[in-house]
Protein backbone atom coordinates (compact mmCIF):
# COMPACT_ATOMS: atom_id res chain seq x y z
CA UNK A 1 0.00 0.00 0.00
CA UNK A 2 1.45 3.52 -1.03
CA UNK A 3 2.00 5.71 1.96
CA UNK A 4 -1.29 7.69 1.21
CA UNK A 5 -3.43 8.28 4.49
CA UNK A 6 -6.31 5.87 4.35
CA UNK A 7 -9.61 7.65 4.33
CA UNK A 8 -12.73 6.14 4.77
CA UNK A 9 -16.53 7.12 5.07
CA UNK A 10 -20.28 5.71 6.50
CA UNK A 11 -22.94 7.42 3.34
CA UNK A 12 -26.10 6.34 4.87
CA UNK A 13 -29.35 7.92 3.09
CA UNK A 14 -31.87 9.45 5.63
CA UNK A 15 -34.84 6.64 5.68
CA UNK A 16 -36.00 7.54 9.49
CA UNK A 17 -34.01 4.98 11.24
CA UNK A 18 -30.34 3.19 11.10
CA UNK A 19 -30.32 0.07 9.66
CA UNK A 20 -28.05 -2.48 11.52
CA UNK A 21 -26.59 -3.24 8.57
CA UNK A 22 -25.64 0.87 7.98
CA UNK A 23 -23.95 0.18 11.66
CA UNK A 24 -21.93 -2.60 10.57
CA UNK A 25 -21.13 -1.12 7.56
CA UNK A 26 -19.94 2.37 9.31
CA UNK A 27 -18.14 0.04 12.35
CA UNK A 28 -15.96 -1.86 9.48
CA UNK A 29 -15.18 1.56 8.02
CA UNK A 30 -14.23 2.96 11.58
CA UNK A 31 -12.03 0.03 12.10
CA UNK A 32 -10.39 -0.54 9.10
CA UNK A 33 -9.31 3.66 9.66
CA UNK A 34 -8.51 3.49 12.83
CA UNK A 35 -6.30 0.20 11.79
CA UNK A 36 -4.36 2.26 9.47
CA UNK A 37 -3.79 5.48 11.19
CA UNK A 38 -6.39 7.12 8.75
CA UNK A 39 -9.71 9.41 9.31
CA UNK A 40 -13.43 8.10 9.03
CA UNK A 41 -15.60 10.14 7.62
CA UNK A 42 -19.30 10.53 7.40
CA UNK A 43 -21.75 11.46 4.78
CA UNK A 44 -25.55 12.41 4.68
CA UNK A 45 -26.91 11.25 1.42
CA UNK A 46 -29.68 13.18 1.87
CA UNK A 47 -29.91 14.77 -2.14
CA UNK A 48 -33.46 13.15 -1.64
CA UNK A 49 -34.87 16.46 0.50
CA UNK A 50 -38.56 14.79 0.59
CA UNK A 51 -36.99 11.73 2.57
CA UNK A 52 -34.55 13.25 4.40
CA UNK A 53 -36.62 15.11 7.49
CA UNK A 54 -34.53 16.23 10.52
CA UNK A 55 -36.01 13.30 12.27
CA UNK A 56 -34.64 11.20 10.14
CA UNK A 57 -31.16 12.85 10.01
CA UNK A 58 -31.08 12.55 13.69
CA UNK A 59 -31.71 9.23 13.84
CA UNK A 60 -28.59 8.57 12.04
CA UNK A 61 -26.36 10.51 14.47
CA UNK A 62 -28.31 9.17 17.18
CA UNK A 63 -26.83 5.10 16.04
CA UNK A 64 -24.10 6.65 15.26
CA UNK A 65 -23.24 7.97 18.78
CA UNK A 66 -25.05 5.21 20.69
CA UNK A 67 -22.57 2.63 18.64
CA UNK A 68 -19.48 4.92 20.21
CA UNK A 69 -18.42 5.20 16.30
CA UNK A 70 -17.34 9.22 16.33
CA UNK A 71 -16.45 10.76 12.76
CA UNK A 72 -13.11 12.69 12.29
CA UNK A 73 -14.98 15.38 10.85
CA UNK A 74 -17.77 17.71 10.88
CA UNK A 75 -20.47 15.51 9.06
CA UNK A 76 -21.01 16.14 4.73
CA UNK A 77 -24.57 16.57 3.76
CA UNK A 78 -24.99 16.04 0.20
CA UNK A 79 -27.49 18.54 -0.82
CA UNK A 80 -25.19 21.30 0.02
CA UNK A 81 -22.89 20.27 -2.48
CA UNK A 82 -24.96 20.64 -5.33
CA UNK A 83 -23.50 23.69 -6.78
CA UNK A 84 -20.08 21.60 -6.94
CA UNK A 85 -21.77 18.34 -8.50
CA UNK A 86 -22.76 20.56 -11.37
CA UNK A 87 -19.29 22.14 -11.59
CA UNK A 88 -18.09 18.55 -11.65
CA UNK A 89 -20.64 18.09 -14.62
CA UNK A 90 -19.30 20.54 -16.37
CA UNK A 91 -15.77 19.54 -16.55
CA UNK A 92 -16.56 16.39 -17.57
CA UNK A 93 -18.34 17.78 -20.63
CA UNK A 94 -15.34 20.28 -21.25
CA UNK A 95 -13.18 16.57 -20.62
CA UNK A 96 -15.42 15.12 -23.41
CA UNK A 97 -16.64 12.39 -21.11
CA UNK A 98 -20.32 13.52 -21.32
CA UNK A 99 -22.76 15.25 -23.41
CA UNK A 100 -26.27 17.12 -23.37
CA UNK A 101 -28.94 14.88 -24.43
CA UNK A 102 -32.34 16.02 -25.97
CA UNK A 103 -33.96 12.79 -26.24
CA UNK A 104 -37.74 13.10 -25.16
CA UNK A 105 -39.78 11.09 -22.95
CA UNK A 106 -41.45 9.51 -26.51
CA UNK A 107 -37.62 8.92 -28.21
CA UNK A 108 -36.60 7.64 -24.88
CA UNK A 109 -39.53 5.12 -24.56
CA UNK A 110 -39.21 3.84 -28.30
CA UNK A 111 -35.14 3.40 -27.81
CA UNK A 112 -36.16 2.05 -24.51
CA UNK A 113 -38.05 -1.03 -26.69
CA UNK A 114 -35.76 -1.18 -29.60
CA UNK A 115 -33.33 -1.87 -26.95
CA UNK A 116 -34.78 -4.31 -24.81
CA UNK A 117 -35.09 -6.51 -28.32
CA UNK A 118 -31.31 -5.66 -29.67
CA UNK A 119 -30.53 -7.11 -25.84
CA UNK A 120 -28.43 -3.99 -25.20
CA UNK A 121 -28.70 -1.08 -23.39
CA UNK A 122 -30.13 2.55 -24.36
CA UNK A 123 -28.08 4.89 -26.57
CA UNK A 124 -28.63 8.45 -27.10
CA UNK A 125 -28.19 9.19 -30.92
CA UNK A 126 -26.96 12.86 -28.98
CA UNK A 127 -23.92 11.20 -28.13
CA UNK A 128 -22.19 11.93 -31.38
CA UNK A 129 -24.63 14.14 -32.86
CA UNK A 130 -23.83 17.26 -34.55
CA UNK A 131 -26.43 19.04 -35.20
CA UNK A 132 -27.19 22.34 -33.41
CA UNK A 133 -28.73 22.37 -30.01
CA UNK A 134 -32.46 22.58 -29.71
CA UNK A 135 -33.59 25.08 -27.09
CA UNK A 136 -35.04 22.67 -24.88
CA UNK A 137 -34.34 21.49 -21.97
CA UNK A 138 -31.80 18.69 -21.61
CA UNK A 139 -30.05 15.86 -19.58
CA UNK A 140 -26.17 15.23 -19.18
CA UNK A 141 -25.13 12.14 -19.86
CA UNK A 142 -22.02 9.79 -18.97
CA UNK A 143 -20.15 9.09 -22.44
CA UNK A 144 -19.43 5.82 -21.30
CA UNK A 145 -17.65 2.78 -23.18
CA UNK A 146 -19.64 0.72 -25.65
CA UNK A 147 -17.31 -1.87 -26.35
CA UNK A 148 -15.57 -4.34 -23.79
CA UNK A 149 -15.79 -4.34 -20.10
CA UNK A 150 -15.91 -2.15 -17.24
CA UNK A 151 -14.08 -4.47 -14.48
CA UNK A 152 -14.98 -3.01 -10.48
CA UNK A 153 -11.65 -4.92 -8.64
CA UNK A 154 -12.86 -5.92 -5.05
CA UNK A 155 -11.39 -6.50 -2.54
CA UNK A 156 -13.73 -8.56 -0.78
CA UNK A 157 -15.89 -9.70 -4.47
CA UNK A 158 -12.10 -10.37 -6.80
CA UNK A 159 -12.89 -8.63 -9.83
CA UNK A 160 -16.49 -8.09 -11.28
CA UNK A 161 -17.02 -7.37 -14.76
CA UNK A 162 -19.95 -5.55 -16.71
CA UNK A 163 -20.60 -6.14 -20.21
CA UNK A 164 -19.83 -2.24 -21.48
CA UNK A 165 -22.78 -2.99 -23.88
CA UNK A 166 -25.22 -3.27 -21.20
CA UNK A 167 -24.02 0.14 -19.25
CA UNK A 168 -26.12 2.90 -20.78
CA UNK A 169 -24.70 6.71 -20.90
CA UNK A 170 -25.82 6.91 -17.30
CA UNK A 171 -27.48 10.37 -16.55
CA UNK A 172 -25.57 12.71 -14.40
CA UNK A 173 -27.94 15.84 -14.10
CA UNK A 174 -31.63 15.99 -14.96
CA UNK A 175 -33.22 18.84 -16.87
CA UNK A 176 -34.43 20.35 -13.89
CA UNK A 177 -30.29 20.58 -13.15
CA UNK A 178 -30.26 18.26 -10.46
CA UNK A 179 -27.57 16.20 -9.89
CA UNK A 180 -27.46 12.47 -10.01
CA UNK A 181 -26.97 10.06 -7.26
CA UNK A 182 -23.67 8.44 -8.89
CA UNK A 183 -22.37 11.67 -10.03
CA UNK A 184 -22.66 12.88 -6.34
CA UNK A 185 -21.16 10.05 -4.72
CA UNK A 186 -18.05 10.05 -7.00
CA UNK A 187 -17.66 13.74 -6.55
CA UNK A 188 -18.46 13.92 -2.89
CA UNK A 189 -15.41 10.47 -2.46
CA UNK A 190 -13.50 12.49 -4.12
CA UNK A 191 -13.05 15.82 -2.48
CA UNK A 192 -13.24 14.25 0.25
CA UNK A 193 -10.30 12.23 -0.36
CA UNK A 194 -11.58 8.97 0.58
CA UNK A 195 -9.72 6.27 -0.18
CA UNK A 196 -11.70 2.96 0.31
CA UNK A 197 -15.01 2.77 -0.45
CA UNK A 198 -16.55 0.03 1.99
CA UNK A 199 -20.19 -0.38 1.69
CA UNK A 200 -22.93 -3.10 1.41
CA UNK A 201 -22.84 -5.48 -1.56
CA UNK A 202 -26.06 -3.59 -2.86
CA UNK A 203 -24.12 -1.17 -4.43
CA UNK A 204 -21.85 -3.18 -6.92
CA UNK A 205 -23.31 -2.26 -10.23
CA UNK A 206 -23.29 1.39 -8.79
CA UNK A 207 -19.72 0.83 -8.86
CA UNK A 208 -19.15 -0.15 -11.95
CA UNK A 209 -20.91 3.02 -13.39
CA UNK A 210 -18.60 5.07 -10.79
CA UNK A 211 -15.43 3.91 -11.97
CA UNK A 212 -16.37 5.34 -15.22
CA UNK A 213 -16.78 8.75 -14.08
CA UNK A 214 -13.91 8.65 -12.16
CA UNK A 215 -11.78 7.44 -15.23
CA UNK A 216 -14.36 9.77 -17.18
CA UNK A 217 -12.66 12.55 -15.18
CA UNK A 218 -9.13 11.00 -14.68
CA UNK A 219 -9.72 10.96 -11.15
CA UNK A 220 -7.92 8.31 -9.02
CA UNK A 221 -10.07 5.31 -8.43
CA UNK A 222 -10.69 4.45 -4.52
CA UNK A 223 -10.17 1.04 -3.38
CA UNK A 224 -13.62 -0.93 -3.79
CA UNK A 225 -15.15 -3.07 -0.84
CA UNK A 226 -18.62 -4.37 -1.48
CA UNK A 227 -19.88 -6.25 1.71
CA UNK A 228 -22.45 -8.85 1.82
CA UNK A 229 -25.11 -7.89 3.66
CA UNK A 230 -26.52 -9.36 6.49
CA UNK A 231 -29.56 -11.91 6.86
CA UNK A 232 -31.72 -13.55 8.85
CA UNK A 233 -31.28 -16.11 10.65
CA UNK A 234 -33.60 -17.88 8.26
CA UNK A 235 -31.42 -16.78 5.24
CA UNK A 236 -33.29 -14.68 3.81
CA UNK A 237 -32.80 -10.60 3.86
CA UNK A 238 -33.21 -9.53 7.26
CA UNK A 239 -36.34 -8.03 7.58
CA UNK A 240 -38.70 -6.91 10.29
CA UNK A 241 -39.93 -10.62 11.23
CA UNK A 242 -36.28 -11.38 12.31
CA UNK A 243 -37.22 -9.34 15.22
CA UNK A 244 -35.34 -6.21 14.43
CA UNK A 245 -33.47 -4.27 11.67
CA UNK A 246 -32.42 -0.62 13.07
CA UNK A 247 -29.94 -0.12 15.21
CA UNK A 248 -32.34 1.83 17.97
CA UNK A 249 -34.33 -1.14 18.26
CA UNK A 250 -31.53 -3.19 19.59
CA UNK A 251 -30.26 -0.46 21.95
CA UNK A 252 -34.45 -0.84 23.03
CA UNK A 253 -34.00 -4.50 23.24
CA UNK A 254 -30.82 -3.97 25.75
CA UNK A 255 -27.97 -4.67 24.13
CA UNK A 256 -25.34 -3.15 24.91
CA UNK A 257 -23.21 -0.79 22.45
CA UNK A 258 -20.02 -2.28 23.07
CA UNK A 259 -21.16 -6.09 22.88
CA UNK A 260 -23.66 -4.81 19.42
CA UNK A 261 -19.99 -3.79 18.39
CA UNK A 262 -17.93 -6.73 18.90
CA UNK A 263 -20.87 -8.73 17.46
CA UNK A 264 -20.92 -6.74 14.18
CA UNK A 265 -17.40 -7.11 14.05
CA UNK A 266 -18.32 -10.59 13.32
CA UNK A 267 -20.76 -10.20 10.71
CA UNK A 268 -18.94 -11.13 7.98
CA UNK A 269 -15.35 -10.98 9.11
CA UNK A 270 -13.73 -13.35 11.65
CA UNK A 271 -10.43 -12.91 13.94
CA UNK A 272 -9.89 -16.69 13.88
CA UNK A 273 -12.20 -18.37 16.91
CA UNK A 274 -12.31 -15.47 18.55
CA UNK A 275 -15.57 -14.41 19.77
CA UNK A 276 -15.25 -12.14 22.55
CA UNK A 277 -12.63 -8.91 21.51
CA UNK A 278 -12.05 -5.63 22.77
CA UNK A 279 -12.17 -2.28 20.34
CA UNK A 280 -8.34 -2.17 20.38
CA UNK A 281 -7.88 -6.05 19.27
CA UNK A 282 -10.40 -5.11 16.37
CA UNK A 283 -8.31 -2.28 15.46
CA UNK A 284 -5.00 -4.46 15.78
CA UNK A 285 -7.20 -7.25 13.92
CA UNK A 286 -9.29 -5.59 11.58
CA UNK A 287 -8.62 -6.03 7.29
CA UNK A 288 -11.24 -5.69 4.82
CA UNK A 289 -9.08 -7.76 2.96
CA UNK A 290 -10.54 -10.74 5.26
CA UNK A 291 -14.19 -10.17 5.06
CA UNK A 292 -16.10 -13.15 3.68
CA UNK A 293 -17.65 -12.80 0.80
CA UNK A 294 -20.97 -14.76 1.25
CA UNK A 295 -24.00 -13.17 3.72
CA UNK A 296 -23.66 -13.26 7.34
CA UNK A 297 -26.74 -14.20 9.51
CA UNK A 298 -27.70 -12.90 12.20
CA UNK A 299 -27.55 -15.15 15.40
CA UNK A 300 -29.80 -13.91 18.58
CA UNK A 301 -27.76 -16.73 21.00
CA UNK A 302 -24.71 -15.10 19.84
CA UNK A 303 -25.51 -11.60 20.23
CA UNK A 304 -26.98 -12.28 24.01
CA UNK A 305 -23.75 -14.74 24.76
CA UNK A 306 -21.82 -11.86 23.71
CA UNK A 307 -23.95 -9.05 25.35
CA UNK A 308 -24.14 -11.63 28.95
CA UNK A 309 -20.04 -11.02 28.91
CA UNK A 310 -20.08 -7.57 28.33
CA UNK A 311 -22.98 -6.80 30.64
CA UNK A 312 -20.40 -8.55 33.36
CA UNK A 313 -17.85 -6.41 32.96
CA UNK A 314 -19.91 -2.91 33.01
CA UNK A 315 -19.78 -0.70 35.98
CA UNK A 316 -22.91 -1.56 38.31
CA UNK A 317 -22.97 2.63 38.02
CA UNK A 318 -23.42 2.88 34.48
CA UNK A 319 -25.65 0.58 34.23
CA UNK A 320 -28.32 1.31 37.04
CA UNK A 321 -28.16 5.02 34.51
CA UNK A 322 -28.91 2.49 31.87
CA UNK A 323 -32.25 0.91 33.11
CA UNK A 324 -33.27 3.15 35.57
CA UNK A 325 -35.38 4.53 32.21
CA UNK A 326 -36.88 1.32 31.94
CA UNK A 327 -38.05 0.99 35.89
CA UNK A 328 -41.12 2.26 36.21
CA UNK A 329 -41.74 4.65 39.18
CA UNK A 330 -38.02 4.42 40.10
CA UNK A 331 -37.66 6.15 42.75
CA UNK A 332 -34.36 8.53 43.06
CA UNK A 333 -33.45 7.34 46.70
CA UNK A 334 -33.14 3.66 45.63
CA UNK A 335 -30.52 4.12 43.49
CA UNK A 336 -27.79 3.26 46.12
CA UNK A 337 -29.75 -0.36 46.34
CA UNK A 338 -30.30 -0.46 42.62
CA UNK A 339 -26.36 -0.52 41.81
CA UNK A 340 -25.77 -3.03 44.64
CA UNK A 341 -28.13 -5.29 43.57
CA UNK A 342 -26.70 -5.02 40.06
CA UNK A 343 -23.59 -6.73 41.29
CA UNK A 344 -25.85 -8.86 43.13
CA UNK A 345 -27.81 -10.10 39.77
CA UNK A 346 -26.27 -8.82 36.80
CA UNK A 347 -23.96 -12.72 35.95
CA UNK A 348 -27.76 -13.90 35.11
CA UNK A 349 -28.69 -11.11 32.51
CA UNK A 350 -28.21 -11.33 29.05
CA UNK A 351 -29.90 -8.08 28.30
CA UNK A 352 -30.79 -4.65 29.95
CA UNK A 353 -34.60 -6.36 30.04
CA UNK A 354 -33.27 -9.27 31.52
CA UNK A 355 -31.91 -6.85 34.23
CA UNK A 356 -34.07 -4.80 34.65
CA UNK A 357 -36.48 -7.97 35.98
CA UNK A 358 -33.68 -8.99 38.23
CA UNK A 359 -33.49 -5.86 40.11
CA UNK A 360 -37.08 -5.24 40.06
CA UNK A 361 -37.29 -7.04 43.78
CA UNK A 362 -35.34 -4.97 45.17
CA UNK A 363 -37.22 -2.12 44.52
CA UNK A 364 -40.84 -3.10 45.69
CA UNK A 365 -42.14 -0.86 48.42
CA UNK A 366 -41.56 -2.19 51.91
CA UNK A 367 -45.77 -1.96 52.41
CA UNK A 368 -46.39 -3.32 49.34
CA UNK A 369 -49.13 -5.91 49.32
CA UNK A 370 -47.92 -9.78 48.15
CA UNK A 371 -48.19 -11.54 45.60
CA UNK A 372 -50.79 -13.95 45.83
CA UNK A 373 -48.31 -16.85 45.68
CA UNK A 374 -46.67 -15.55 48.97
CA UNK A 375 -49.48 -15.30 50.70
CA UNK A 376 -50.82 -18.49 50.13
CA UNK A 377 -47.61 -19.71 51.07
CA UNK A 378 -47.88 -17.58 54.18
CA UNK A 379 -49.77 -20.35 56.35
CA UNK A 380 -50.04 -19.26 60.18
CA UNK A 381 -47.63 -21.79 61.09
CA UNK A 382 -45.19 -20.39 58.57
CA UNK A 383 -45.93 -17.04 59.73
CA UNK A 384 -45.18 -17.93 63.31
CA UNK A 385 -42.01 -19.79 61.70
CA UNK A 386 -40.90 -16.51 59.81
CA UNK A 387 -41.41 -14.57 62.90
CA UNK A 388 -38.97 -16.61 65.04
CA UNK A 389 -36.73 -16.22 61.79
CA UNK A 390 -37.25 -12.38 62.16
CA UNK A 391 -36.08 -12.48 66.34
CA UNK A 392 -32.82 -14.45 65.23
CA UNK A 393 -31.71 -12.02 62.20
CA UNK A 394 -32.64 -9.19 64.38
CA UNK A 395 -29.94 -10.71 66.86
CA UNK A 396 -27.40 -11.05 64.18
CA UNK A 397 -24.80 -8.33 63.96
CA UNK A 398 -22.74 -9.76 60.56
CA UNK A 399 -25.34 -9.02 57.95
CA UNK A 400 -22.85 -11.04 55.63
CA UNK A 401 -23.44 -13.32 52.63
CA UNK A 402 -21.57 -16.33 54.48
CA UNK A 403 -23.01 -15.02 57.80
CA UNK A 404 -26.38 -14.90 56.50
CA UNK A 405 -26.27 -18.33 55.20
CA UNK A 406 -25.26 -20.30 57.90
CA UNK A 407 -27.86 -18.36 60.36
CA UNK A 408 -30.70 -19.59 57.80
CA UNK A 409 -28.74 -23.56 58.07
CA UNK A 410 -28.79 -22.98 61.54
CA UNK A 411 -32.37 -21.67 62.26
CA UNK A 412 -33.75 -24.92 59.66
CA UNK A 413 -31.58 -26.98 62.14
CA UNK A 414 -33.32 -25.60 65.19
CA UNK A 415 -36.47 -26.09 63.52
CA UNK A 416 -36.23 -29.37 62.15
CA UNK A 417 -37.35 -28.37 58.60
CA UNK A 418 -35.86 -28.38 55.50
CA UNK A 419 -34.74 -24.71 54.20
CA UNK A 420 -37.52 -25.39 51.62
CA UNK A 421 -39.83 -24.99 53.90
CA UNK A 422 -39.50 -21.72 54.72
CA UNK A 423 -37.54 -20.17 51.98
CA UNK A 424 -39.85 -19.42 49.23
CA UNK A 425 -41.97 -17.37 51.63
CA UNK A 426 -39.07 -15.73 52.98
CA UNK A 427 -38.43 -15.23 49.76
CA UNK A 428 -41.33 -13.75 48.66
CA UNK A 429 -42.01 -11.54 51.58
CA UNK A 430 -39.03 -9.70 50.45
CA UNK A 431 -39.55 -9.46 47.18
CA UNK A 432 -42.89 -9.27 46.65
CA UNK A 433 -42.91 -12.21 44.41
CA UNK A 434 -40.55 -10.78 42.11
CA UNK A 435 -37.77 -13.37 41.00
CA UNK A 436 -34.86 -12.70 43.72
CA UNK A 437 -31.65 -14.37 44.23
CA UNK A 438 -30.64 -16.79 46.70
CA UNK A 439 -31.75 -15.89 50.35
CA UNK A 440 -28.35 -14.83 51.91
CA UNK A 441 -28.07 -11.74 49.09
CA UNK A 442 -31.62 -10.89 49.01
CA UNK A 443 -31.02 -9.89 52.88
CA UNK A 444 -27.74 -8.61 52.04
CA UNK A 445 -29.54 -6.41 49.33
CA UNK A 446 -32.06 -4.61 51.52
CA UNK A 447 -29.82 -4.42 54.79
CA UNK A 448 -31.03 -5.48 58.08
CA UNK A 449 -33.35 -2.53 58.99
CA UNK A 450 -35.36 -2.80 55.58
CA UNK A 451 -35.11 -6.59 55.50
CA UNK A 452 -36.58 -6.98 59.37
CA UNK A 453 -39.42 -4.48 58.32
CA UNK A 454 -40.26 -6.64 55.41
CA UNK A 455 -40.62 -9.36 57.55
CA UNK A 456 -42.54 -8.02 59.88
CA UNK A 457 -44.93 -6.48 57.50
CA UNK A 458 -45.62 -10.31 56.48
CA UNK A 459 -45.78 -12.19 59.16
CA UNK A 460 -48.12 -9.44 60.60
CA UNK A 461 -51.90 -11.07 61.60
N1 LIG B 1 -26.28 6.10 0.65
C1 LIG B 1 -26.03 4.72 0.39
C2 LIG B 1 -26.83 3.88 1.33
O1 LIG B 1 -27.30 4.37 2.35
C3 LIG B 1 -24.57 4.35 0.53
C4 LIG B 1 -23.78 4.81 -0.64
C5 LIG B 1 -22.32 4.52 -0.55
O2 LIG B 1 -21.83 4.06 0.51
O3 LIG B 1 -21.64 4.80 -1.51
O4 LIG B 1 -27.03 2.73 1.04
Amino acid sequence: MSAQTVVTRIAPSPTGYMHIGTARTALFNYLYARRFGGKFLIRVEDTDRERSTQGAVDAIFEGMAWLGLAADEEPVFQHTRADRHRAVVDEMLQRGGAYRCWMTVEELEAERTVARAEGRAVRSPWRDSTLPPPDAPFVVRLKAPREGQTVLHDVVKGDIVFENSQLDDLILLRSDGAPTYNLAVVADDHDMGVTHVIRGDDHVSNGARQSLIYQALGWDLPVFAHIPLIHGPDGAKLSKRHGAQAVGEFAEMGYLPEATRNYLARLGWGHGDDELFSDEQAIAWFDIKDVVSSPARLDWDKLAHINRHYIRLADDRRLADLIIPRLLGFDALQTSRLIAVIGLVKDGAATLVELANLVAFALTATDAPLDAKTAGLLTDETKARLGRLRDTLAATDDWSVPALEALIRDFAAAEQVGIGKFGPALRGSLGKGSPAPDLASTLVTFGKDEALARLAFAVKP
